[in-house]
């Protein structure tokens, strides 16, 4: 819990900030908004805005800590229960999570803490949604795609063409599991797989889709070397082999012909290989944004409250380039002075901070200080 003293400042901030800020989302009118406090991500809702001003002024008077909106659009956004609001249609959104990575850096810092291979995974895995996923294989173009740091270690993906705002919970559920890799089997890739005395087929790079996905894969990984080979799930003794005449084996895989290829644990092999291709997204299958169009998602533009950085619009063009620690700050005046918690040293604005023992008293740039109080590591002083 946050004390007194730092929601007063945090709240001040909030304000000034939005005093400034354009916060303007896309047919505002017929969206449904949802604000949180400190402790509560989503503590009311139903509420709607009939123009940007409007909003604007609701932002300054309230300060809340946190601001989301629904992709979906509606008649009466503000009418309840949900049925009542007149669904029109909802932009198709992912929500991308560092957390649901399964990093190598996970055990080494606490799971609220945000470390840069935490950044720089989650954008690739962004990256690797959009190139190789909803550009190639669902035809979305750039222009209807939009990507916005969700504010704390993610990003959303919000797609919002005239061929997606209509489609229902099951067409939604359906692309949840094809980026997934859910329900795919090794015997429509491989259909011969796990016969004895029967050539190795399998797909080709040229395929379309997962196939040319599951090809390309595994030519990338007898590329790099055996360790590689071996992370999908191939017996080291075999993958070695496979490496040392890598151009045969990738000359028979460019046909389809994966004869070369022994795979005695199919399971594993297949499991490995879905696993490193497929998506991960928040959320169980069951509960994710993407299927459930009535959710509330964090609004462009705002503030984050567990961290005070803005939940900024990146767009696809500039995800590569794009560092949450430095195009993502909002309280860019003045310091505060803080006393911390036990802090590894982290970067911020370009500059490394920490490491700092428990009880240091450090005074701070605002956005630092803030960040560290809102992740609960420090107090103010
Ligand atoms: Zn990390």
């Amino acid at each position: 819990m946050l004390d007194d003293k730092a929601k007063s400042l945090v709240t001040r901030l909030i304000r000034d900030y939005y005093s400034s800020a354009t916060v303007a989302p896309p047919d505002i009118a017929r969206r449904e908004f949802g604000f949180g406090e400190f402790d509560k991500k989503i503590s009311y809702r139903h509420m709607s805005f009939k123009d940007v001003p409007a909003l604007a002024r609701y932002l300054v008077e309230s300060a809340p800590p946190f601001v989301s909106y629904s992709s979906a659009e509606y008649k009466d956004p503000s009418a309840r229960p949900i049925e009542n609001k007149g669904f029109i249609g909802a932009e198709l959104v992912f929500d991308l999570d560092a957390n649901d990575l399964n990093l190598k850096c996970t055990p080494s810092h606490p799971s609220f803490w945000v470390c840069p291979n935490c950044l720089e995974s989650v954008k690739a895995e962004t990256i690797r949604l959009v190139e190789d996923f909803l550009i190639p294989d669902f035809g979305f173009s750039e222009k209807d795609i939009r990507a916005n740091f969700s504010g704390n270690r993610g990003y959303h993906i919000h797609i919002s063409s005239e061929e997606v705002m209509g489609l229902d919970r099951h067409a939604r559920r359906s692309i949840t599991k094809y980026i997934s890799g859910i329900g795919l089997s090794a015997e429509a890739f491989f259909p011969t797989i796990g016969i004895r005395g029967v050539q190795l087929r399998g797909p080709k790079p040229s395929d379309y889709g997962w196939g040319g996905k599951i090809s390309n894969a595994f030519v990338k990984a007898l590329n790099e070397g055996t360790d590689s080979v071996v992370g999908l799930g191939i017996e080291r003794p075999i993958a070695a082999r496979l490496v040392k005449k890598r151009s045969d084996v990738i000359f028979g895989i460019t046909t389809g012909n994966w004869d070369k290829v022994s795979i005695p644990k199919k399971a594993e092999f297949w499991e490995n290989v879905v696993k490193s291709i497929a998506i991960s997204q928040s959320d169980s299958i069951d509960s994710n944004v993407t299927n459930d169009p009535s959710h509330l998602i964090r609004l462009p533009g705002t503030i984050h409250g567990d961290t005070g950085l803005v939940a900024k619009e990146v767009g696809i063009l500039g995800l590569n380039r794009f560092d949450p620690t430095v195009h993502a700050i909002a309280f860019q005046k003045g310091t505060i002075t803080v006393q911390t918690g036990e802090v590894p040293e982290f970067s911020m604005q370009d500059q490394s901070f920490g490491p700092y023992k428990e009880g240091s008293t450090v005074e701070l740039p605002t956005a630092v200080g803030v960040y560290l109080v809102l992740k609960k590591t420090a107090q103010v002083k």
